[in-house]
C-alpha cells in the first residue's frame, strides 16, 4: 500500500540531481511526465527525440518500475559514450530544444522513474506550472461503475494535472477501450482550464513525434497494433489564462 512508500514532502524534496546525474547543477526539473507509465516504451522512445528535455515516468508497480528503472541504467551504459543524434532537419524548433545543444548529454541521460500513486502525490513532485506535456496513455480502464473513481481522470486530478501543466502545456490521452474514451474526453472537455485540441493542429505545431509514440511507442500501444484495436486520441491544452 502507499504507506509503504516514502514520498518527498515537496518537489524541493526530489534528488533530481540522483535521477538525472548528466544534468546535475542546471538546476532542470522534468517537463513531460507518463502517468502510469508501465514499461517505459514512451520514455524510451521519446529520450532521444527530446534529448534536452527531462522526463519523469510515474508508475505504481513495484516489479513494473524496478523493470523501468533498470532498463534506462542499462541504455545509459550502452550509450555512455555516444553523442546525442541530431534531431532531424524536418523535425521543426517546438518542445523544449529538440535540437541537441553541444552540452547535452549522452542518450538516455533525460529520462528517469519513480514508483508512486500518481493518483495522490503528483503535486510532491512537481512545482506548480512546470509540466509542458502529461501522458495518459492506455490507462486501466476500471470497467464497472463502482470502480469509476479509481480512474485516474476525474474533476479533482484534473484540477491537479491543471496546477502542475504549465499554461499552453499538453495532456495526451490514447485508450483502445471507448467507454474510457468518451469518459476522459467528457472530463477534459468540462473542466475549465483545458481545451481540445486536434491531431491535425498538434501535428502543425512540431508535435508529429511525441504523437506518434503516443500512439506506437508504448508496450500497450504495440499490443493494440498487434491485436488491430482501435485507439481513441484525445488532447487537450492547459489554457493560458485562468477565466475566472
Ligand atoms: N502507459 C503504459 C502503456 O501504454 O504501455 C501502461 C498501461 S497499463 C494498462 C496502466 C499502468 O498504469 C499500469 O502499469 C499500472 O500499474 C499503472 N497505474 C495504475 N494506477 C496507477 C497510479 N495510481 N499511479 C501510478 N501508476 C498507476
Amino acid at each position: 500500500s502507499d504507506h509503504a512508500l516514502a514520498y518527498p514532502a515537496s518537489p524541493d524534496d526530489v534528488d533530481w540531481d540522483s535521477h538525472y546525474p548528466a544534468f546535475a547543477g542546471t538546476g532542470k526539473t522534468p517537463a513531460f511526465a507518463d502517468i502510469g507509465c508501465g514499461f517505459g516504451g514512451l520514455l524510451i522512445e521519446l529520450a532521444t527525440k527530446y534529448p534536452d528535455t527531462l522526463m519523469l515516468g510515474m508508475e505504481i508497480r513495484v516489479q513494473v518500475s524496478q523493470y523501468v528503472h533498470d532498463r534506462i541504467v542499462a541504455l545509459r551504459a550502452l550509450n555512455a559514450h555516444s553523442t546525442p543524434e541530431p534531431a532531424p532537419e524536418s523535425l521543426p524548433s517546438v518542445e523544449p530544444t529538440p535540437v541537441p545543444s553541444s552540452s547535452t548529454p549522452s542518450p538516455y541521460q533525460n529520462v528517469s522513474i519513480v514508483r508512486a500513486n500518481s493518483m495522490k502525490f503528483m503535486s510532491n513532485y512537481f512545482h506548480k506550472h512546470t509540466l509542458s506535456a502529461l501522458f495518459f496513455l492506455f490507462p486501466d480502464p476500471h470497467f464497472k461503475s463502482r470502480k469509476h473513481k479509481a480512474r485516474i481522470i476525474s474533476p479533482t486530478l484534473l484540477a491537479e494535472y491543471a496546477y502542475v501543466l504549465k499554461p499552453g502545456g499538453i495532456v495526451y490521452t490514447i485508450t483502445d477501450v471507448k467507454d474510457l474514451a468518451d469518459w476522459m474526453r467528457t472530463h477534459l472537455e468540462q473542466f475549465p482550464l483545458f481545451e481540445p485540441m486536434s491531431e491535425e493542429d498538434l501535428r502543425k505545431e512540431g508535435k508529429g513525434p511525441i504523437l506518434d509514440a503516443v500512439y506506437n511507442g508504448t508496450e500497450e500501444g504495440k499490443k493494440v497494433e498487434r491485436n488491430q484495436g482501435e485507439k481513441w486520441l484525445a488532447c487537450f491544452r492547459r489554457i493560458e489564462v485562468e477565466r475566472i
